[in-house]
């Protein structure tokens, strides 16, 4: 068993720590409104004050906030991670940020004696819950099969994917496809509701076929029933989108179908609604046919 510290308590990272508590590991929760950091003592986990105080004596340091300024933000500078953890303390960003911004701060954390992986999530809030995200690690390949017990208390399909940043451009793709079935989703919706056909009927068929999806199981319903709580926030997906669209310019990649999602979530965050969950992208297709 090891200590284990986490940052950023939000939607995926308190359930994630709850599911290290429930592992039998030592952990540490640090988050910066203290509420998230109460939850976690209440689920069996320790709060820290800060983030020096948070990584003294762990084993591995998981950081789970919202971007790259954010990750930057908790591990550099004379109170971050990587000034106050322990030579040899592994530490694992799940966060999903830019490709090239985790391959600096992988150099930096091995410059101050840190094994780094990138190790961004996929599967959900519920997913974090249930313990059973799909989590794709770049770095070395040593420090990977040390995280590896570790990650099983989060995941259920943990792969190594190459050297540093490989995890989060793999992560970006994910992104790409994600978006796009969602769009996808929302227009066969509001197609099938102009209809007047049985949606839920309609939705349990092809959820049997080749267009069945994780996106369909959980986001269907969802988009029937006009609940767009979230979940993973359109904000989030909008910065996700901007990766995957820079990153591929960066090679002469052409996504077409993903230049064109990333284009009407942009208008959707710039609207207001960056905070509905991603299946509120249904909102604008249902408005753009004239059916909200
Ligand atoms: P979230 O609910 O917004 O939580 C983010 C956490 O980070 C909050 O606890 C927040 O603290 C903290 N934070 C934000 N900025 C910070 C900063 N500059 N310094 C220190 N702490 C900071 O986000 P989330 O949905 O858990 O997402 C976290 C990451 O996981 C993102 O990179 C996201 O893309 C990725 N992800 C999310 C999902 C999902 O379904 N939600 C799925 C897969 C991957 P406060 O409480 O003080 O605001």
């Amino acid at each position: 068993m090891s200590n284990v510290t986490v940052i950023g308590l939000g939607i995926m990272g308190l359930p994630m720590a709850v599911n290290l508590v429930k592992a039998g590991h030592t952990v540490t929760g640090y988050n910066r409104s203290q509420d998230k950091v109460d939850a976690l003592v209440a689920a069996g986990g320790n709060g820290a004050s800060s983030v020096a105080e948070a990584v003294k004596d762990a084993d591995m340091i998981i950081t789970m906030v919202p971007d790259s300024p954010d990750v930057e933000a908790v591990v550099t500078g004379d109170d971050g991670v990587f000034a106050n953890a322990r030579a040899g303390a592994l530490w694992i960003d799940n966060s999903t940020i830019r490709p090239d911004v985790a391959v600096e701060l992988a150099d930096a954390a091995r410059a101050a004696g840190l094994r780094p992986l990138d190790a961004p999530v996929s599967g959900g809030e519920q997913g974090a819950i249930d313990g059973v995200l799909s989590i794709m690690v770049g770095g070395a390949k040593a420090d990977f099969e040390a995280a590896e017990p570790v990650l099983n208390a989060i995941g259920r399909t943990i792969v190594h994917v190459g050297p540093s940043g490989s995890g989060q451009t793999v992560k970006a793709a994910n992104q790409l496809i994600v978006a796009a079935n969602i769009e996808a989703l929302a227009e066969a919706i509001v197609f099938l509701e102009a209809y007047g056909v049985d949606t839920e009927a309609g939705l349990k068929v092809l959820g049997g076929g080749l267009a069945g999806s994780k996106v369909l199981e959980q986001k269907g319903q969802k988009m029937l029933d006009r609940d767009f709580a979230p979940g993973f926030r359109l904000a989030l997906h909008h910065k996700d989108l901007g990766i995957v669209t820079a990153a591929a310019r960066a090679k002469n990649v052409a996504i077409p179908l993903g230049s064109a999602v990333a284009q009407l979530v942009g208008n959707i965050v710039a609207e207001g609604d960056g905070g509905l969950d991603h299946s509120g992208l249904f909102t604008r297709v249902a408005r753009s046919s004239g059916r909200d």
